[in-house]
């Protein structure tokens, strides 16, 4: 990962160097009229995300001035949002309703200054006077108003005097100023409506851009950090600053692009709409774009916040595929949740060949996660497998159970189909089968070969489970209203049965259900009795298969455009690709499916694997790194090669470097071509796994901080990541993480 850093953070730091501020201040003011949702999470890294990296502070404040919309569930919601993604705001949280006696004061400052006049112009004539782009506008004739009785009047305004829209405090800028905001913007407006925390005091209600400057000014903000929307509003906040002559520290504002994201909508209003209407089942549908709803759906605060964090921070708006957000709660999720078995549509095979029962040993993560542990399960003559995994006459290429072809029940034995026995209508009802004793997991002697592993569960002792399968909410790219709403956004299953450990010894909240995806039992309807599991994400991107339609796909093509669950068939080629990459390779599935669907990566693979048997560290690199890479480029097109693939993954092999320098290595190989083993020479990028090098590193990460030390003696273990990283960061990724891991969880004993 490239170490550069964006524009913000750049200013940031000149800002900081040049002594224009001594301490950085950000804030993060969402205004409590909706649930956050995931462009406010980008908003929240990057506002907290600064504070944290310079040291500083960030505030979260509730923009709350406009009283008819805004509620305090909203402020709940955003206090558990911020906290949720592991920020903290030190302190009270901050509302700008409180501040509205001191605005009162600075509008008043305004008008003695001969700078606002209480204008009494309808809003239509308001709108009228402004004039347009290529016209100038003019000035209301009340303008004119001594500051006498201007003062007056915004009194009576703020006493309740008058009715609303009859008058306006508006600033005297210019009314043929460029930037049309700047004629004679409004800053106050009459309102007699209730304040959901200032109750009837008020008569009046300040705008935004009078109210956003002045509370950053007053919360001492130095960058005032807001979307780019905002722009034109930039010369107000400037001027109100300014002209009240407020400085040190004097805060300033930038703008970033918004977050957008395809198939879903993302604006508090269109939000409200959906809840409203019954169209999801509240804020935390797990399928809307809320916080709330990635929560309850499954989603890990570590994959929101790696999700914002490859986005970056843009200076010009843009879509982000929402395929990169599932990517990177998949990529989180793979390396830590438990693989279990679950069967959505069961279809009863009695063995007829097998007596009594057993239990099996199977662990529950496979070689690939640096994770111990495994659970009992439970073996007998009578288990239920997936529905689709049989087939009477099956297509060519389908390499499951068939009446030929027999099958390995995964972590168990090999079993071969008998006969097939159905209902009056022909539907298959069961299946008897026989097992081959000598064909057992890990101790296989059967010489049976088989082209894959299913799922399953003993029909005694598998647990009822309902599985809620959701999809997009939306079937169009860019959704433009309901109309675009995908149909098949949940689906409930009842009666899918799982195996026991999963609801017996909870391993785990999330988990894997070997080949059918990610899924969290529902933190709000679940039991034990009842248990309930959301799907947070499939295996593989269901959906890519759309981008390989031609550029123009009319609508009712992409109807045609599979839904997550219903997996494309492999063909024979890749299936019996992806089954070498589990059974001999030891791939994960996930790997094993990206490399066995795509030749080029396939291909890539195999010729790597040729240069240096590495097969699951070299399926990592191409089914991740290299794979970006190949999306839009041949291989004769990039500068690396199959051999230097491998060079780089030997040396990770033999520990001459760590995975994360590994990933900058490549990086650099795009750019420049260089062998691997060259560019860890030319920049001394060998790991350092001396204890004598990283002892005083961690000593000295210990000493400069205290609280963390003594929050996690105190029992706050998530903290030894935080140590870890921060040593990591002090060799510049150099440090072997085993070693740094172990030494630190020593020292800090
Ligand atoms: P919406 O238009 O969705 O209702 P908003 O901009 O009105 O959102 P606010 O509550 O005013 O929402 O926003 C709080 C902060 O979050 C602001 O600083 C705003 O710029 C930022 N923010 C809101 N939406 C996005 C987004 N899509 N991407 C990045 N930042 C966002
Ligand atoms: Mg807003």
């Amino acid at each position: 990962m490239s170490e550069s850093k964006d524009f913000l953070r750049v200013r940031v730091e000149e800002d900081l160097e040049s002594g224009k501020y001594q301490e950085v201040t950000t804030r993060f003011p969402p205004e409590p009229n909706g649930f956050p949702h995931i462009g406010h999470a980008k908003s929240i890294c990057i506002n907290f995300g600064i504070a944290r990296d310079y040291k500083g502070h960030c505030n979260l404040r509730m923009d709350d001035t406009d009283p008819t919309k805004e509620d305090t569930k909203y402020v709940e919601a955003l206090k558990d949002a911020v906290e949720w993604l592991g920020f903290d705001w030190e302190g009270n949280v901050r509302f700008t309703s409180d501040y509205f006696p001191k605005l009162y004061e600075y509008a008043v400052a305004l008008i003695k200054m001969g700078k606002a006049y209480v204008d009494s112009l309808t809003e239509e004539e308001i709108r009228e006077y402004r004039g347009t782009v290529t016209e100038a506008g003019k000035r209301s004739k009340y303008a004119d108003r001594t500051v006498e009785e201007n003062l007056a009047l915004f009194e009576r305004m703020k006493k309740g005097e008058f009715k609303d829209g009859a008058h306006v405090l508006r600033a005297k800028i210019d009314m043929s100023a460029s930037n049309m905001k700047m004629r004679d913007p409004l800053l106050y407006r009459i309102r007699h409506v209730h304040h959901y925390r200032a109750g009837d005091t008020w008569a009046i209600y300040p705008m935004y851009d009078f109210a956003h400057c002045l509370s950053d000014y007053i919360e001492g903000v130095t960058h005032s950090i807001c979307t780019l929307e905002f722009e034109n509003n930039r010369d107000i906040y400037d001027w109100v600053l300014d002209t009240l002559g407020l400085t040190t520290p004097r805060p300033y504002q930038h703008e970033f692009a918004r977050l957008g994201i395809n198939y879903t909508v993302m604006s508090k209003r269109k939000l409200l709409e959906l809840v409203e209407k019954g169209l999801v089942s509240g804020w935390d549908d797990p399928r809307l774009p809320t916080i709330a709803g990635y929560k309850r759906r499954g989603y890990t605060p570590e994959s929101i916040l790696n999700f914002c964090d490859q986005i970056g921070i843009a200076k010009a708006n843009s879509m982000v595929d929402v395929a990169q957000l599932e990517f990177a709660i998949r990529d989180d999720l793979n390396t830590k949740v438990p693989r279990v078995m679950c069967v959505l549509d069961p279809l009863k095979v009695t063995i007829e060949n097998y007596e009594g029962s057993e239990v099996l040993d199977a662990p529950y993560y496979p070689d690939d996660v640096p994770k111990e542990g495994s659970r009992k399960l439970p073996f007998s003559s009578t288990i239920y497998i997936e529905r689709d995994d049989f087939m009477e006459n099956p297509p060519k290429g389908y390499f499951r159970l068939t009446p030929e072809q027999s099958v390995r029940l995964k972590h168990a034995y090999i079993i071969t189909c008998k006969e097939v026995i159905k209902d009056k209508e022909g539907n298959i009802i069961e299946i008897k089968a026989e097992y081959h004793p000598d064909s057992k997991s890990g101790s296989d002697t059967s010489g049976i070969k088989v082209k894959s592993a299913i799922q399953w569960v003993s029909a005694n002792e598998a647990k009822k489970v309902e599985v809620r399968l959701y999809d997009r909410l939306f079937k169009d790219e860019s959704p433009e209203g309901l109309e675009d709403l995908n149909p098949d956004s949940l689906k409930i299953i009842k009666d899918a049965l799982i195996e026991p450990a999963v609801i017996v010894e909870k391993p785990d909240e999330r988990f894997q259900f070997e080949r059918q995806g990610y899924f969290y039992a529902d933190p709000i309807d679940y039991s034990d009795e009842k248990p309930v599991f959301n799907k947070i994400v499939g295996l593989k991107d269901s959906w890519a298969k759309k981008k390989q339609l031609p550029r123009r796909a009319s609508k009712s093509e992409t109807k045609k455009v599979q839904i997550d669950g219903e997996v494309a068939p492999m063909s024979e080629v890749e299936q019996s690709l992806f089954d070498k990459y589990i059974g001999e390779l030891n791939l994960n599935s996930e790997v094993a499916n990206t490399l066995a669907r795509d030749a080029k990566l396939s291909g890539f693979y195999e010729e790597a694997l040729s240069h240096h048997h590495s097969p699951v560290g070299i399926a990592n690199v191409v089914a991740n790194e290299v794979a970006r890479e190949l999306k839009e480029k041949e291989v004769n097109e990039v500068k690396f090669n199959t051999k230097q693939i491998a060079e780089l993954v030997k040396m990770v092999d033999d520990e001459t470097i760590s995975t994360k320098i590994a990933k900058q290595v490549f990086e650099e190989m795009i750019n420049s071509g260089e062998s691997p083993i060259k560019i860890v020479e030319a920049k001394g990028l060998i790991q350092i796994s001396d204890p004598a090098i990283i002892g005083p590193i961690i000593d000295e990460v210990i000493t400069k901080n205290p609280e963390n030390v003594e929050k996690f003696k105190a029992g706050n273990s998530k903290l030894l990541g935080f140590f870890v990283g921060q040593v990591l960061k002090a060799t510049g990724g150099k440090a072997n993480p085993k070693v740094v891991n172990e030494l630190v969880a020593k020292k800090l004993k």
